[in-house]
């Protein structure tokens, strides 16, 4: 069967849709231009070259469109949304927020009047739309609370680092408000994924670190270059594996049981200091200081994502650090980029 797949492109995108492929399914494409479409294809071609014929592109150019969708999830019997910006570097909250409830919304909407042969839509969400600032263990029962009260009453005002958490916030509660609004009208049912802190080798092969897709520039960037944690990123996270994302999307599309359904993706909760010691013990990087424990500290605050749901109903297996760490390295040493 074919599954459409959204910001197929993307860092995640691209994995999903090397999973689609693997696993036998027609995948459609959906890109913001021409290039991008050849360019997906081209690496496919040369990455599962039997598979070649089993991806097709559908131009999208702009999501936030009405009907920009109506197209692209005609005769598709699945749908994955990852198209959403990422980013923090963000001055006004309309320029991530409109891309991205806008873009789901109108998927959904196309899907529910042109995708009669959809059964099951999943949207990327995210951990963002599930933690709020108490230190505590989450699960599928929580929401972000925080950051997108803040948007809606200061706007421009707002603290910009809570405009992507916003963004996906209300992506996802206008998903779930739009599936009840329409469930008994519409051939399929809703799932959405919530993913941490992703990271993971990459599918295409960027010629230099600065073209890393985002979490994946910040990781080297943390790792390789500032080593600092007060820095860039936050001194901890919950974080996972981008090839255990793209598994649990296709798990999220082939489990009757994940219909109605939000699943947190994520591996474990870590520190830097967790990195920096993994790569010391496995003697990944020789060279690595050892990182000092008291510079790189446990946050005394902890909002850890429970991953049970997932395994339990899903089946999802995740990666450890150790093995995600190898991978990225085992990528970026023979292009000279561990100094
Ligand atoms: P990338 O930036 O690599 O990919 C984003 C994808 O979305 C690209 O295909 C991009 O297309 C598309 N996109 C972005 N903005 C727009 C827009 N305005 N209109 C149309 N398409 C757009 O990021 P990821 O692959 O990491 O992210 C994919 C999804 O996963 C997003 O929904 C993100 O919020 C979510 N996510 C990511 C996490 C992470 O740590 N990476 C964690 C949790 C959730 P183009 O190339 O044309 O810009």
């Amino acid at each position: 069967s074919k599954v459409l797949v959204t910001g197929a492109n993307g860092y995640i995108g691209q994995w999903i849709v090397r999973r689609l492929l693997e696993g036998g399914y027609l995948v459609r494409v959906a890109v913001r231009s021409a290039d991008k479409g050849d360019a997906l294809v081209k690496l496919f071609a040369k990455k599962l070259s039997d598979k070649e014929q089993n991806i097709e592109v559908s131009l999208v150019e702009d999501i936030t469109v009405e009907h920009a969708y109506d197209n692209a999830v005609q005769g598709v019997s699945a749908i994955i949304h990852t198209a959403s910006p990422l980013t923090y570097l963000v001055d006004d909250p309309k320029d991530v927020i409109d891309p991205a409830v806008k873009g789901t919304l109108g998927l959904l909407q196309s899907a529910a009047e042109h995708g009669k042969d959809v059964k099951r839509i999943v949207v990327t969400s995210s951990i963002k739309a599930v933690l709020s600032d108490k230190p505590k263990i989450y699960t599928e029962e929580d929401w972000n609370d925080v950051a997108a009260p803040e948007i809606e009453t200061k706007g421009k005002d707002a603290r910009k680092d809570y405009i992507y958490d916003a963004s996906k916030t209300f992506a996802e509660k206008a998903a779930w408000k739009f599936y009840e609004e329409n469930k008994s009208k519409v051939s399929w049912d809703l799932t959405t994924i919530q993913p941490g802190w992703v990271y993971g080798p990459t599918n295409d092969d960027p010629e230099s670190p600065m073209k890393l897709p985002g979490t994946m520039l910040l990781f080297w960037h943390q790792f390789f270059v500032v080593r600092d944690p007060a820095h860039v990123m936050p001194p901890a996270m919950n974080y996972v594996d981008v090839r255990d994302v793209a598994d649990m999307h296709v798990q999220a599309l082939e489990i009757d049981k994940a219909g109605g359904e939000r699943f947190i993706c994520t591996s474990q909760w870590c520190t830097w200091q967790d990195w920096l010691n993994t790569a010391r013990d496995l003697n990944l990087l020789p060279a690595l200081d050892k990182g000092d424990p008291a510079k790189y500290p446990a946050p005394s605050s902890q909002r850890i994502c429970s991953n049970e749901k997932a395994k339990k109903i899903l089946g999802t297996k995740f990666r450890s650090f150790s093995e995600t760490l190898k991978d990225i390295l085992e990528q970026f040493r023979p292009r000279g980029w561990l100094t």
